[in-house]
């Protein structure tokens, strides 16, 4: 059931919260032996907010929208009370003093926490296999990784461990996972939505969105999630359309872009490529436009990125020093001594690899070679994408260059492992929203994402557009489920 018939449901009286609750506990117990997708299970808290619910709706008080939902979040979201440890040692026993906005506002509008999800370590990875407490599995074929970082939050809601679920998206992190686990994942424009609570890896790139089964679920989350917020100085300062007003409209006349550039990667699979392709065609037989658009620079996102997010994230967690929070070592000695051996122990390699690279990116001798270096073609990857949208409406093109590749696959080859964001990277550079939806499926059964790709702040109409294809093609209808975890 979608959030809006679950709403009814409650209304009605034929579900109440706490039963709603008490199934996803028991499906969590059932399959997150075999997925480890969650960190934590909340569920007393869960039951807390459901009877809550329950009762305010006994009183016949009016339910906010989400009222009962149960959502799970990323680890890298602030909880007040409840652990939040970015899947590190660092912070393994972090327990934040306050709530970031965007679980608030989750709260404030009657969602349940069912609990925190497992993640890459700070965010860093495509696979969730660097998470300090054990990797993820996708739930379509456990021998594959559900993608990173946010796996465990993809994981959870292809499994129906839960409704929907947070995740952040830095370089694809919401995108690529939701791609392998066959799932709906949006990042916002940058900055419509709040960071305050979130925590940081590379701050002017990171963005929270949401993950659920289908569009409309995606449009009433980021309904509740978007908004500015005094809290974060990146915060835009916009009004929030409705987004699920427009989700009805056709999308006759709209020009769809297929970025040229991606289309003709070395790594990309032919399954993906035809499935993506073949979305195309659909939407143009529901009366879109289909054109070219070039972006000649898109293929530089990876290297401009993984110079610019290293960086920021060598300064943002330089706050770890084993004294005001986080993991301290046993065997302190001087305080140069005692930082050096918090950061060693405390740290997986992944995290250890981006602050090597970003303070030597940042280093004197370096900055301009490559920290500046990397901010101009971040410019010139912006202004291609400002000229593919006066041609184009929504731009098109595969999420991830990949289905779901096989655990252990990437882990002895980072760059090989910084490929699969070849795609979903260039959106953060320009801090636009972008969204992955199933498309299809390949030969062995996993899932195909599709991504759309928006100009700032046109989140209506990419929401627009991915419900109307979701509807015509129907894709999860013939979803193969021989693999699929029973
Ligand atoms: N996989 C990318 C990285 O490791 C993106 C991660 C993210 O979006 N958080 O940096």
């Amino acid at each position: 059931m979608s959030i809006a018939e679950l709403r009814e449901q409650l209304k009605l009286g034929n579900i109440s919260a706490r039963e709603l609750v008490d199934q996803k506990l028991s499906r969590i117990k059932q399959v997150d032996g075999k997925l480890n997708a969650f960190l934590e299970v909340t569920s007393e808290r869960a039951r807390k907010d459901a009877k809550r619910i329950d009762d305010a709706r006994a009183a016949g008080d009016p339910l906010p929208p989400l009222a009962g939902i149960p959502i799970a979040i990323k680890d890298n979201l602030c909880t007040k009370g409840i652990k939040t440890t970015c899947s590190s040692r660092m912070l393994e026993h972090f327990v934040p003093p306050y709530e970031s906005t965007v679980t608030e506002k989750l709260w404030q509008s009657g969602a349940v926490l069912l609990g925190k999800t497992n993640l890459d370590e700070f965010a860093m990875g495509s696979s969730t296999e660097t998470s300090a407490f054990g990797a993820t599995s996708n739930p379509w074929n456990t021998t594959r990784v559900p993608g990173g970082s946010s796996g465990g939050s993809a994981a959870a809601v292809a499994a129906g461990e839960c409704i929907a679920a947070l995740g952040s998206d830095t370089g694809g992190s919401i995108r690529q996972p939701a791609s392998f686990c066959g799932v709906v994942g949006l990042k916002p424009t940058y900055g419509l939505v709040s960071r305050w609570g979130l925590v940081a890896f590379a701050s002017s790139l990171d963005q929270v969105g949401p993950f659920t089964n289908s569009v409309a679920d995606t449009a009433e989350i980021l309904q509740v999630i978007a908004g500015s917020d005094p809290r974060d100085s990146t915060s835009l300062k916009v009004t929030v359309p409705s987004f699920t007003d427009s989700l009805g409209k056709s999308v006759a006349g709209l020009r769809i872009g297929l970025i040229k550039e991606c289309f003709d990667q070395k790594g990309l699979s032919s399954e993906v490529k035809n499935s993506v392709l073949a979305a195309a065609d659909l939407l143009e037989s529901l009366g879109a436009e289909l054109v070219e658009v070039s972006c000649p620079r898109f293929n530089d996102g990876i290297a401009t990125y993984y110079v610019i997010a290293p960086s920021e994230a060598s300064a943002n967690l330089a706050r770890y020093d084993g004294v005001k929070y986080g993991y301290r070592t046993q065997q302190s000695g001087s305080l140069e001594a005692m930082t050096t051996k918090s950061r060693t122990e405390g740290f997986g390699s992944e995290v250890k690899r981006r602050i090597l690279i970003g303070t030597y990116a940042l280093s004197a001798g370096y900055v301009d070679a490559y920290y500046k270096k990397a901010q101009k073609v971040r410019t010139l990857i912006r202004q291609d994408f400002e000229n593919a949208f006066t041609k184009a409406d929504i731009l098109l093109t595969p999420t991830a260059p990949t289905t779901a590749f096989k655990v252990g696959s990437h882990s002895e080859d980072p760059v090989s492992m910084y490929l699969s964001d070849l795609l979903t990277i260039p959106a953060n550079l320009a801090g636009l929203p972008a969204i992955s939806l199933p498309c299809g499926f390949d030969q062995s059964g996993l899932p195909v994402g599709l991504q759309l790709i928006a100009n700032v702040l046109k989140e209506s109409s990419l929401l627009q557009v991915a419900h109307q294809y979701e509807k015509a093609a129907d894709v999860m209808t013939n979803k193969p489920k021989s693999q699929f975890i029973p």
